[in-house]
């Protein structure tokens, strides 16, 4: 028998690199290595108690059926009364819709929004998903990147630099997954510029808003709504703000027609995300601000420990992240003692030699780099780093 044909539309994307990095430490783990993985995009916290007892009361309630396909109200109201509060900005609950994650909102957000002959603009590194979503869509995705010696920066001089009159959308994403850069306010501030000037519209994946470790406090683009007025899209999560990556929900805040197409695609698709997990997320934004606070300086502790120390390896240069739990140092002074020429190779060999696990840039868009997450305690970060260090001392 001949195999079964796959479509061209799934020929076209490959498999989440970060997520084959997670099976590969787990393979290894299950044979009784104690691998050390520097790979994971989630919190290593648990997720709050007041949220776990939400859910168990929403059980007990009774809230186990269907709910709304934008999510249940008192959510979308939490939602939206929480931007208001933080930033100001007046935010209806009709101006947020719910759903199985941001990953998935943001699938539904590219099927809803490109088509075949539109440019959707992207800044590297980037998060491994952006590009397949766009190409899923049947759209192209244009790629800037950002460097180093501006500290991963996108900026607003170089987005309109490559706008042309296909060019539908911006993505960003501050604090980045996989480098770890915020786009400060001043810069903010430009790329809405250009974006409101050349009609553009602006998605910004704030997924990690929460974990920001500079002078300012968030890093959000909703203070710019009304300049931008129905051409900005903020996609948010759970996920890694309340370390809630399995319950799935994340959230868009977005005008009407935007989030009323997406509605319609997700009433044809997961239809909602679970009703247990939406009461859970309104106990989160109610209930866990506290908790927040701890995982935010825990992180920054870790920043400051992985920065410093990973500074002292030879062969190793980190640009130090201001937000998220990522740092992306190059790597390329150790491909000579290694005796290889990508970071996929490094990345293997560390994973072999070293027994820690990490994410290559490739993954990202950008080679030369290699991602550390440092979900992981002190002490195990620490081990890390030393077995690092004891490796490119061998070599
Ligand atoms: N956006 C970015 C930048 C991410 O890093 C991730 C997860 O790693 C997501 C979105 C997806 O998060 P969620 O768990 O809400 O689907």
């Amino acid at each position: 028998m001949s195999p079964v044909r796959l479509s061209d539309r799934v020929a076209a994307i490959r498999e989440s690199p970060t997520l084959a990095v997670k099976m590969e430490a787990a393979r290894l783990r299950a044979e009784g290595v104690d691998v050390i993985d520097f790979g994971p995009g989630e919190p290593d916290f648990a997720t709050p108690g007041p949220i776990c007892r939400a859910a168990a009361a929403a059980m007990a309630a009774g809230h186990t059926h269907y709910t709304d396909t934008a999510g249940i109200i008192e959510l979308r109201t939490a939602i939206a009364r929480t931007y208001t509060e933080r930033y100001g900005v007046e935010i209806e609950p009709s101006e947020v819709l719910v759903g199985c994650g941001a990953k998935n909102l943001l699938f539904l957000l590219n099927l809803a929004l490109f088509q075949p002959g539109d440019k959707v603009i992207l800044f590297a590194p980037y998060w491994v998903s952006f590009p397949e979503q766009i190409r899923l869509a049947g759209a192209t995705p244009v790629v800037i990147d950002t460097t180093p010696e501006t500290g991963f920066q996108p900026t607003a001089r170089q987005l309109e630099a490559v706008c042309d009159g296909d060019t539908r959308a911006v993505i960003l994403n501050s604090p980045c997954n996989p480098t770890g850069a915020t786009i400060p306010a001043a810069e903010r501030e430009r790329l809405v510029s250009v974006a409101a000037r050349r009609g553009l519209l602006l998605i910004s994946d704030e997924c990690y808003e929460a974990f920001v470790y500079g002078d300012e406090d968030r890093a959000s683009f909703l203070p710019w709504r009304d300049r931008l007025r129905d051409r900005l899209v903020v996609v948010n999560s759970f996920s890694k703000t309340y370390a809630m990556t399995g319950w799935r929900v994340g959230y868009l805040i977005g005008p009407g027609p935007v989030l009323k197409a997406v509605k319609k695609l997700q009433g044809h698709d997961a239809t909602h995300t679970a009703s247990i997990a939406q009461w859970a997320a309104v106990a989160a934004l109610q209930e866990a601000a506290d908790s927040v606070t701890e995982m935010r300086e825990e992180f920054r502790r870790r920043r400051d420990l992985f920065v410093e120390a990973i500074g002292e390896i030879p062969g190793i240069s980190c640009h130090p992240p201001t937000g998220a739990f990522y740092s992306f140092p190059n790597v390329e002074g150790l491909y000579r003692g290694l005796g290889v020429t990508s970071t996929r190779e490094v990345a293997a060999r560390l994973i072999r030699d070293a027994r820690i696990a990490t994410v290559p840039g490739e993954a990202f868009g950008r080679g030369g780099y290699i991602r550390f997450s440092y979900a992981l305690s002190r002490q195990r970060l620490q081990e890390g780093i030393d077995r690092l260090r004891r490796l490119v001392e061998s070599l």
